[in-house]
């Protein structure tokens, strides 16, 4: 295997170089074949023994380069500048044959000179819901990290309890959070800012090095990913849960999993974080702090922008965010054309499965089977408020009948972009308390089921139902 080392070699003050702390008894749980593909990797490099020795060794391939990344981060709405890989090392990068890049990050390395009071460990827990929830999103269709493989161990690794170590490897065009930028800027240590910068255009936004102002070009891309991300969050029903500026990628791909969740019952003000007491992650909040988030970014441009350079791109996020959302939304309910009252209809849709709480993810694959030619009863009864419920489809009648669009092919389409199937927590908690044992036969089940959300999958059946009530009411920990 051969890595590249290009964040390490050519920004060497912003990183430090940290040797990988093995993990006691070492096993190579899970390993995605097919990203390993995707990466034009050698699969004899990651069997058990090859993989151990490459990231256990000094000298390993793995391990000889590893480095720790330095930035900061907007944690809460307070700026904190003692961030940086507390307990993950950037391996290094794979270059493929296309010249694509692709970030290898070990997470639960070791202790860095960033890990602060941290152990520089992670849990097992936390890495199966890392491992399973970025599989999860990349199949839904949505941007994000991905995960390569899982080493698990029994070393006892101390959260509020004893828990068992892990590492996840995971991948993407690069670690550059929003918290990179704002570091340096606010650190004052402008020749790093420009380094950085300079860094970034060269490897991962050349394009914009060829119009008239790149800085602007960037920031503008960067504003419009986010937007179209935060959109494909709030349309698939995925709450983030830890929007802090150092979780946000300058890719716009979903980053730093923590306590997550994917509603169950549509619940708009829905706080999947326990910590989050006053709701700043909130669902439905996701939009307002990507754009918050974006403003802490863009701190970090002033250097190289006009304020109302600045301020035109960040005015380009909620147009994006609206059109996307829009596009997004129609699709689901397989709307091909955009009419006026589709917005309406959206919203009202959405107010009944509030009222009545009824599964978010259920409910639009049960619309999926919506026909022009039967009273669609069973749909109507999936909801408390029958008769509003009637209404409501009588006029997505109406609306599906001005576009003309043919029932087989409707159904179709949306059954591929409505899943069967997503991460719901009390299936991950069942696959973690079952692996904390030994048992990994239900991590991968669930590995396989959401390799493919919108298939019908009827052996797994189980998967698709809502949480039972002992579901509903988990609290999911926030340490990882
Ligand atoms: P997170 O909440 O995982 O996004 O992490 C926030 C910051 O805390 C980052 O700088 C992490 O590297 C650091 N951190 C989180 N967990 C640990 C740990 N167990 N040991 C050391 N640093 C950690
Ligand atoms: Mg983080």
């Amino acid at each position: 295997m051969q890595l590249d080392h290009s964040y390490a070699t050519e920004l060497p003050e912003l990183v430090s170089a940290v040797d990988i702390k093995p993990l006691t008894h070492p096993k190579l749980i899970a390993l995605n074949q097919s990203l390993l593909k995707e990466l034009q990797l050698d699969p004899s490099d990651f069997e058990q023994q090859a993989l151990i020795e490459s990231l256990f060794t000094s000298n390993g391939v793995l391990n000889r380069n590893a480095v720790a990344q330095k930035y900061g981060g907007h944690q809460f709405g307070q700026w904190n500048p003692d961030l940086g890989d507390g307990r993950g090392l950037l391996l290094g990068e794979v270059v493929t044959n296309e010249q694509k890049r692709w970030d290898l990050h070990l997470k639960g390395a070791g202790p860095t000179p960033y890990s602060r009071f941290g152990d520089g460990r992670a849990v097992l827990r936390s890495t199966i819901r890392e491992y399973l929830a970025s599989e999860a999103l990349h199949h839904l269709g949505i941007p994000t990290s991905r995960a390569l493989c899982l080493i698990a161990s029994k070393e006892p690794v101390y959260r509020e309890k004893p828990e068992q170590g892990a590492m996840l490897i995971r991948v993407s065009q690069s670690h550059i959070r929003f918290g990179h930028f704002e570091y340096y800027y606010h650190s004052k240590q402008m020749d790093k800012l420009q380094a950085l910068f300079d860094y970034t255009f060269k490897h991962h936004f050349p394009h914009c090095l060829e119009d008239d102002n790149p800085y602007y070009s960037m920031l503008v891309e960067v504003v419009k990913s986010t937007a179209k991300l935060i959109s494909h969050w709030q349309t698939i029903g995925f709450n983030h849960g830890v929007m802090n500026s150092d979780n946000m990628s300058i890719h716009g791909i979903t980053f730093d999993y923590g306590p997550y969740a994917f509603l169950d019952d549509y619940e708009p003000g829905f706080i999947c974080n326990h910590s989050d007491h006053s709701g700043r992650y909130a669902f439905d909040r996701q939009p307002g702090i990507g754009l918050w988030n974006l403003n802490a970014l863009a701190h970090g441009f002033t250097p190289f922008l006009e304020i109302e350079e600045i301020e035109s791109a960040l005015q380009l996020f909620e147009p994006e965010l609206q059109t996307q959302y829009a596009q997004m939304m129609r699709a689901k309910f397989g709307l091909s054309e955009s009419m006026s009252e589709d917005l309406g209809l959206i919203n009202e849709w959405l107010e009944l499965l509030q009222a009545d709480k009824r599964d978010y993810t259920q409910s639009f694959r049960l619309l999926s089977e919506f026909t022009l030619d039967s009273d669609n009863q069973n749909i109507a009864d999936f909801f408390i408020q029958r008769d509003k419920a009637s209404d409501w489809l009588t006029n997505y009648r109406e609306r599906l009948i001005a576009e003309q669009s043919d029932c087989i092919s409707r159904q179709l389409t949306m059954k591929s972009v409505n899943p069967k199937f997503v991460l719901r927590n009390y299936l991950a908690q069942q696959a973690i308390e079952l692996a904390e044992k030994g048992d990994y036969s239900m991590f991968s089940q669930l590995n396989e089921v959401l390799a493919r959300p919108f298939d019908e999958h009827p052996e797994q059946e189980s998967f698709a139902k809502p949480p039972p009530d002992w579901g509903k009411a988990m609290e999911i920990s926030c340490s990882s």
